[in-house]
């Protein structure tokens, strides 16, 4: 049966970088995804003539790219890039977004991420972003007393059924992605203005190639996973042998 999947992250490109090919590998499976974009990434340039609003117009072409490769939809909450927080006014928009799209999955950042690979501090806003994400799925997405400013706009509570986080310290869950892992390096590539191909296919070949050792698979990428939902709804990782 085909579900419904909603990404939850910070900037544009994020989800793709994070989830790129098990996303392209739901897509192709049948999965319908959107992707939650909290910020517009208005300081995504190293350019100090460039306008934010240059900035948004340029990557909301690119996001667009990338969307069409996945089938997803795209919702923009437009949170200023950089100074992210998990305020409540975030909270509840999230939770108004995953009351409209309803998904079974959600795909979100690992809150208690600080620091990866030795070398690289966690951008704040994925951190915000991540904590505000788990923060709207328990328990306020599911509870009618929560913010009920959105009952009156006609968004009923709704059951999460199964929530992948990454990138991760505390992997569960790992995904094969050899077979789209060059779609993968296109997906991102999307984002021109970002992610140049050369370096960005060496950077993400070596990430994958890293994940996958964990497992014995060529190129992977992986997932803390949550089951939120008691009921007996098949998983959508099957039986999350490694490799599926
Ligand atoms: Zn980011």
């Amino acid at each position: 049966m085909a579900k419904r999947i909603l990404t939850i992250f910070a900037h544009p490109d994020d989800a793709e970088t994070m989830a790129g090919g098990t996303l392209l590998k739901w897509a192709r499976d049948g999965h319908q995804i959107t992707l939650c974009l909290i910020t517009d990434g208005d300081k995504g340039t190293a350019d100090p003539t460039d306008t934010p609003e240059a900035v948004v117009a340029r990557r909301r072409v690119e996001q667009a790219g990338a969307a069409a490769r996945l089938g997803a939809a795209v919702v923009g909450l437009g949170y200023e890039d950089g100074l992210l927080q998990a305020t409540l006014d975030l909270r509840r928009d999230l939770v108004r977004v995953m009351r409209r799209v309803r998904p079974q999955v959600v795909v979100a950042g690992d809150p208690t991420v600080w620091f990866r690979h030795g070398t690289y501090i966690n951008h704040p806003d994925h951190r915000a972003a991540a904590q505000a994400a788990v923060e709207a799925l328990y328990p306020a997405v599911k509870k009618h007393g929560i913010f009920p400013e959105l009952l009156a706009e006609g968004l009923e509570p709704h059951v999460v059924e199964e929530v992948w986080l990454g990138p991760t310290d505390q992997p569960d869950t790992w995904i094969d992605i050899s077979d789209v892992f060059e779609e993968k390096i296109a997906l991102i590539c999307e984002h021109a203005s970002q992610f140049p191909p050369g370096p960005t296919r060496t950077a993400f070949t070596r990430m994958a190639r890293e994940v996958g050792q964990e497992r014995g698979l060529a190129l992977a990428e992986s997932f803390r996973t949550l089951r939120l939902s008691s009921s007996t709804v098949r998983s959508i990782a099957g039986d999350r042998e490694p490799g599926r």
